[in-house]
Parts: structure tokens; sequence; C-alpha cells
């Protein structure tokens, strides 16, 4: 079982130190994690690996998964969109769907956590139907930075019952909200089997495999096939580039219950790329499997983030992690995740142009790659291990205990 000992030879003696430090003055705390899925998506990928090193520490974190239905999924969709940005019809009826299945989870989840923390806006209502008896803390991973006004005026309700809001960057602070908000980033687990070292041998065996070839340069995004990570603007940043050098375009996607707009846009861009497909130069692949993951965020020349909204993209971070350079959105929490010019290149979403030559420079400058490779993994290990993150939540939760 996952052990914080394990991280000693990658993060050193002194975070490890610093971990115990903290944790022994939180022993036997009762922490429960509540989010609305267990695969797919950051969430899910941060709580598999934290939940399992907080226990090893000896805090004993649990963690619920909100059983929703798909209306409920659509709605919550919809409620996602609108907070970062998009229109919405806020009807009774979405209202009712959201709030009803939230009270009817709390009928069977009895609570007698010392904190409990609700990630992003699907379960954040479950606050209003308990008889609140601990700290709670809403973590919202999503970019809220111009969110949709009557959706903000409709959620706010619900987020002032919470003792504090959790973001993952400084650009989603919020001035008209009266509550602690605090930042803390993200993070990667480097020994899980989506980000540990694994040999050239075994990636053949993969490519080969998942029958992946390798005869041109690989541009990759992993990603859900989603409006916000912009799979159509990947496409035309693929073709420009294809203009001038040879190469193919991977998308590595998933389907996450919570998000059922996955198979409309997955359809939509299956049509727009029908010739480039014919060829055998976009590929579709599903990657429900972390070893593949990790060997196409490993192999790729490129890794791209066309994000229009972002959180705070762990794919980003994950590739970095690989050595592997990334061309990403300016928006959202990115600009936190990667240095420009030093560990890639940061561009502003529509700028098609201007993301195809940042392309086209990686994959023709070698040396270059690699430097930002090598800067990227040494960013990783500094700021976004999930040593820090468990740091950050240890931090947060003596905090708590002086003040409740
Ligand atoms: N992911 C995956 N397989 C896929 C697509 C995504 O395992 O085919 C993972 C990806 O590696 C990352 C997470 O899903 O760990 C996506 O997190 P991110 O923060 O980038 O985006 P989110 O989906 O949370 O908006």
């Amino acid at each position: 079982m996952k052990s914080v000992d394990e991280y000693l030879p990658i993060v050193g003696e002194k975070v490890i130190a610093n971990i115990y430090k903290k944790a022994y003055r939180l022993v036997n705390k009762h922490i429960l994690h509540i989010n609305s899925t267990g695969l797919g998506g950051g969430v899910a990928e941060i709580l598999n690996n934290l939940v399992l090193l907080m226990n090893d520490v000896g805090i004993d974190t649990g963690w619920r998964v909100l059983l929703g239905t798909s209306d409920f999924f659509s709605v919550t969709k919809k409620f996602h969109n609108a907070l970062q940005g998009a229109s919405i019809n806020l009807s009774l009826n979405k209202k009712n769907l959201y709030l009803d299945l939230n009270d009817r989870f709390s009928r069977f989840n009895h609570l007698d956590h010392d904190c409990v923390i609700v990630h992003d806006p699907q379960p954040l209502p479950l606050i209003k139907f308990y008889r609140k008896k601990q700290p709670w803390i809403w973590r919202c991973h999503i970019d809220i930075s111009k969110p949709n006004k009557e959706i903000w005026s409709y959620i706010k309700p619900f987020i002032l019952r919470y003792d504090m809001m959790i973001i993952s960057s400084q650009r989603f602070r919020k001035k008209d909200l009266f509550l602690e908000q605090r930042i803390i980033h993200p993070s990667i687990d480097p020994l899980s089997p989506k980000n540990m070292e694994i040999s050239d041998d075994i990636i053949s065996k993969i490519f080969k495999k998942f029958a992946i070839p390798t005869d041109k340069p690989l541009i990759t995004q992993v990603s859900r096939f989603d409006p916000w990570k912009d799979p159509e603007g990947v496409l035309k940043v693929f073709e420009t580039v294809k203009e001038k050098i040879d190469c193919r375009l991977v998308y590595c996607y998933n389907m996450p219950p919570d998000d059922p707009e996955g198979f409309a846009i997955y359809s939509k861009i299956e049509r727009r790329a029908k010739k480039h497909l014919a060829k055998g130069d976009v590929l579709f692949i599903l990657g429900d499997n972390q070893i593949l993951v990790n060997a196409l965020q490993r192999k790729s020349s490129v890794i791209l983030q066309k994000s229009i909204r972002e959180g705070f993209g762990l794919t980003l971070t994950e590739a970095q992690w690989k050595q592997t350079p990334v061309v990403a959105s300016n928006i959202g929490g990115i600009p936190e995740q990667v240095i420009n010019n030093k560990t890639g290149f940061l561009v502003e979403p529509d700028d098609i142009v201007g993301w195809a030559e940042r392309v086209i420079t990686l994959l023709k400058d070698k040396k270059l790659a690699q430097e930002m490779g090598s800067n990227g993994k040494k960013f990783i290990k500094d700021n976004f291990l999930i040593t820090r993150h468990l740091l950050d939540y240890l931090t947060l939760m003596l905090d708590l205990s002086d003040r409740y």
C-alpha cells in the first residue's frame, strides 16, 4: 500500500520530515472528501492518490462519491459550463433536480467527521442538508474567473455556508464573496502507474498493443471531449502544422460518467477529421489505461492543452514531469503551471498560427525540446508533486483544528 516513505528518493528528507511533523498532530482526525466520480477527470485522479497518503500518515480519511443519475449529470455539466462563463437557462426543474439528488444522498450518508471537503459544484449543496457540526471546505477545481451571473448568484448562498473555499489560482479569487479563499495547487503522483518511470521497451510494447505508429512525430492532447478543452481548435493547429511538417495528431480521451457531453463532441470531431482519419494521421485513443497515457505522454513530441477555460490542467503537469515540452493556452490556472519559453510555450487560445509556429519549433529544434523537457521536470518536482499537496492539506487541517 502507498506510503509516504516511498517518495523519499524523489523529494528528499526535508519534505518527508515536514510531513511527519505536521501529521502526528492530526492523528485520528476523521476527514471526508466528497466528489462526483471515482474515475476520469482531474479530481478523481488526485483523490485516488491523495486519500491513500492521508491515511498513511495517520489521518482517517474517507472518500464518498455522489451517486448521480444521467439527468443530474446533464444538469450539473450545464452548471459547470455556466460557472466557466457559458449561458444557461436556469429553470426550476434544473434547480430541483440538483437539490433533490443532493438531499437524497444526505439521507443515507451520515457524517460525523472532523472536517468535510466537498469538490466541485455537483455536491456543493449537500451542506444545506446537514446539521453542520464541523468545518466544511468547498474545493473548487474549475475556472470561476468569469462566471455567468445568474448561476453565480444561485450557487453563492451554498458557498457562504462553508468555512473556506479552495481555488487553484489567484485568478479565481472572488472579490464579491465574503469567505476565506485559499490557493492550493493540484498535484500529480510521481509513483502512480500514470507517472512512474517506464522503460523504452515497455513504451514500444504498449505502442504495439494499441497499434500506434511511430514513423511520424506525434502531437497529443490528453483530455475529455469537452468544449472547454477545444478539440476543434486542436485539429486546426494540427492542420496548420501539417502544412509544414508531416506528423500525427493523437486525441487521447476518456468519458467520465459525470460528463455527458463527450460522445456528441467526439462524433463532431470525428466528422471534421474524416480525411485525416482515413489516412491514419489523426488517432482517437481511449485513454482508460494509465500506462498507455504514461507512454503517450512520454513518446509524444509535444503535448498540447488548447483549453479555453481551465482551472488547472493536470495533463500539463503530467507531461512536464515526463520531460515532454508543452504548448498550452495562456488562460485560467495554466500560466501558473507552465513557464513560458522555459518549460513550454503559452499562447493565446485564438492564435492558431502562433500555436502552429510553437509546435513546429519544438518538432524542428530537438535541443530546445530537450532543454524545455528537463526544465519542466525540475519545475514539477519543486512545485506540483503529491507530497507538496499533502503538506498543504496538513497545514490547512492544523489551521482548522486551531480554530474549531
Ligand atoms: N485522462 C486519462 N485518460 C484520458 C484523458 C484524461 O487518464 O484519456 C486523465 C489525465 O491524465 C488527467 C485527468 O484525466 O490526469 C484530466 O485532468 P485535467 O486536470 O487535465 O482535466 P479535467 O478533466 O479534470 O478537466
